[in-house]
């Protein structure tokens, strides 16, 4: 276990939530495995470093297992994370004035889905993702790609190479490098002296009003707020300018970084962000200290729901076999008896199990052979999307639910 705080080594004093032993959240399972019970079981206890208050796991789960090369997330799977793609590159190439001349490198590119857009514009990108799959379905479509974790070594081979940059998206990147220190540098080294980094993660404020936390899990190595990323970035030579919230993800903050010598003035809506922060009392022990007993609100008011469902006799499945409902249903010692089985568009996952409750993962078009009563939405953050892309439920009088912040059963 880990004592000390990721990025600024104080002791991490103040616990968060203790989640218990679960299996690493994106590692879909086949039978054989299951039958061998060949799977990790990691501690998921997640503390507060008083000092940077940066929340964080304190298990350093290596990456290349996480992430490993059959890592199974698409980004372009989501319709709606699409859309959010296709705006962010329209607003930061008219504000930034990026043209043929400048060049666009995103970390943790997955498979191209937000660079295309800019590729689009005739505008040269660089993407860089190590997970080699995803990685492949970018150079497919032309978005060219370097398979590599990015960090300060990566960024100083580029640089050596000339290559630089006008903008750096890192979008829910951040949260999920265990060396906040090294990959900053990187930032530092490859933009230009007006280059802008812009980083998205889901909002720790969020996290805690919401009580989302299924949103954590070993690959989220830390749990994030504007105080903790203004730390990191002083760290690191450079400074934020601007912030809004977004969203996504449950509530999202996207922040926007340059060099500390940069021209790009700090804006009003970062100060108003700031005073955000401070009114929701992120820098006190206080606000942190109450989480864990809101889990447990959420877990036997859960659990309840299941035992009155069970008492009805009714059927029910889960959508989106995405890591935050492995949590979800890990933490609610949910498995097949309670859930029959879990739809997911993604073919990468279909006929594999969950890790930990060993439910199955089916194609949605097997809703019709299914017919859950309740369909639980596991990814509760694109709830309006499944429920069209699952309408066909209401044939049979089937409902929808989502679990977090608190049970709701949707019509
Ligand atoms: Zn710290």
């Amino acid at each position: 276990m880990i004592r000390r705080c990721r990025f600024c080594e104080s002791s991490l004093d103040w616990s968060f939530v203790d989640l218990g032993y679960t299996p690493v959240a994106n590692d879909y399972l086949t039978e054989e495995r299951i039958r061998k019970k060949n799977y990790p079981l990691l501690p998921l206890n997640i503390r507060v470093c008083p000092t940077c208050f940066l929340v964080q796991t304190t298990e350093d789960v290596d990456p290349k297992h996480i992430f490993a090369p059959d890592y199974a997330y698409y980004s372009s799977v989501s319709e709606s994370w699409l859309r959010h793609a296709s705006d962010y590159a329209d607003k930061m190439a008219d504000r930034f004035a990026l043209d043929a001349t400048s060049r666009v490198i995103e970390i943790a590119s997955n498979d191209g889905y937000l660079l295309k857009y800019f590729a689009k514009k005739g505008i040269p990108v660089l993407g860089i993702e190590p997970a080699t799959e995803v990685a492949d379905k970018a150079i497919s479509i032309g978005v060219e790609t370097e398979k590599e974790f990015f960090g300060s070594k990566v960024a100083e081979d580029l640089a050596n190479r000339e290559v630089r940059a006008d903008l750096m998206p890192a979008n829910n990147v951040l949260a999920h490098v265990p060396d906040i220190r090294d990959f900053l540098a990187g930032f530092s080294t490859l933009l230009k002296p007006e280059g802008v980094a812009t980083f998205e993660f889901p909002h720790v404020l969020q996290l805690i009003d919401q009580v989302q936390f299924d949103t954590i899990y070993h690959e989220h190595y830390s749990y994030l707020s504007l105080i903790a990323v203004e730390r990191f970035c002083a760290g690191a030579g450079l400074r934020v300018f601007d912030g809004e919230t977004l969203p996504t993800h449950g509530g999202s903050l996207r922040v926007f970084v340059a060099h500390e010598s940069a021209a790009h003035k700090p804006t009003e809506r970062l100060v108003e962000l700031r005073a955000l922060e401070t009114a929701a009392k992120l820098d006190k022990h206080e606000t942190y200290a109450g989480f864990s007993d809101k889990v447990q609100g959420v877990k036997s008011s859960f659990q309840d729901f299941l035992a009155d469902c069970r008492g009805r006799g009714l059927t029910i499945a889960a959508y989106g076999a995405a890591a935050k409902g492995n949590t979800f249903l890990n933490v609610c010692d949910c498995s097949k008896d309670d859930i029959v089985c879990v739809f997911d568009r993604s073919h990468a996952k279909q006929g594999k199990y969950l890790p930990g409750s060993h439910i199955e993962v089916l194609a949605p078009e097997e809703l019709p052979r299914i017919r859950p009563d309740i369909l639980l939405i596991l990814p509760w953050n694109l709830k309006e999307e499944i429920m069209t892309q699952t309408k066909v439920i209401r044939e049979w009088g089937g409902k929808w639910a989502i679990a977090v912040p608190q049970v709701e059963v949707l019509t």
